[in-house]
């Protein structure tokens, strides 16, 4: 039986609700974000807003978590153009991905994330990529991850379990997973802390949290709060 984690974490609710599932499972719990030159630094810093909250509002949890690491990967802003990184509208491309699709990124981010696991010791990764309504990243699929597993665990000569406790539920379902890991209190902190807005909106408040309301990524959010609202 694994012990130790390493959760991928960028301080939205997706990944949130993956450090919660980590916490109530693993004995020690360490993790890892990524500053690839994302349009708006505020995910970077709700990420350490929400890493003070768990600690300070779930002093169980607080006790296993442990270092917070972030990496340089600004390398990424060279390789590609996105509307993440660059100050581009949000649209399809013709290969019907949207432009904040990243190729790669999620690829690199397991690999230097398997790479810091082995050195800190840590034996599974925990990330929050899903297929059921995430715009369809591939690197996002269940096929993508268990091959990323394999070839992290071959590459490495150490068994590493990537773990995706999201992979087939949907928004809703994840408010819904956060209340059975943590009540109310732990959804009161996604709404209120994680960042999910891609443009970087913490000024309108929603019931869903904040955000423009416009962008995909807060259609995303709001759709499945009000699903998971109207089911409680
Ligand atoms: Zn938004």
């Amino acid at each position: 039986m694994h012990s130790t984690a390493l959760v991928l974490f960028s301080g939205g609710q997706d990944s949130t609700t993956c450090l919660a599932h980590a916490l109530a499972r693993y004995q020690r719990v360490e993790t890892v974000g990524f500053d690839y030159g994302q349009r708006h630094d505020v995910e970077l810093r709700q990420r350490l807003v929400v890493l003070d909250a768990v600690r300070e509002r779930f002093p169980r949890w607080g006790a296993r978590l442990g270092q917070d690491h972030m990496l340089d990967l600004s390398v990424l802003g060279q390789v590609s153009e996105t509307s993440l990184t660059r100050d581009m509208a949000f649209e399809m491309e013709r290969t019907g991905l949207p432009n904040t699709f990243v190729p790669g990124r999620n690829l690199m981010f397991l690999t230097l994330a398997g790479a810091l696991a082995y050195r800190r010791g840590l034996e599974v990764l925990v990330t929050g990529v899903c297929e059921t309504d995430y715009s369809g990243y591939p690197d996002c699929r269940d096929d993508t991850m268990k091959a990323m597993q394999l070839a992290l665990s071959l590459g490495m000569d150490r068994r590493l379990v990537v773990e995706t406790p999201l992979m087939w539920i949907d928004k809703a379902q994840t408010w819904q997973m956060a209340h059975e890991l943590g009540g109310q209190p732990l959804v009161d902190l996604i709404l209120e802390d994680t960042h999910t807005c891609y443009l970087g909106d913490r000024i309108h408040r929603h019931a869903w949290g904040y955000g423009c309301g416009a962008c995909p990524a807060c259609e995303l959010r709001a759709r499945g709060y009000e699903r998971y609202a109207a089911s409680v």
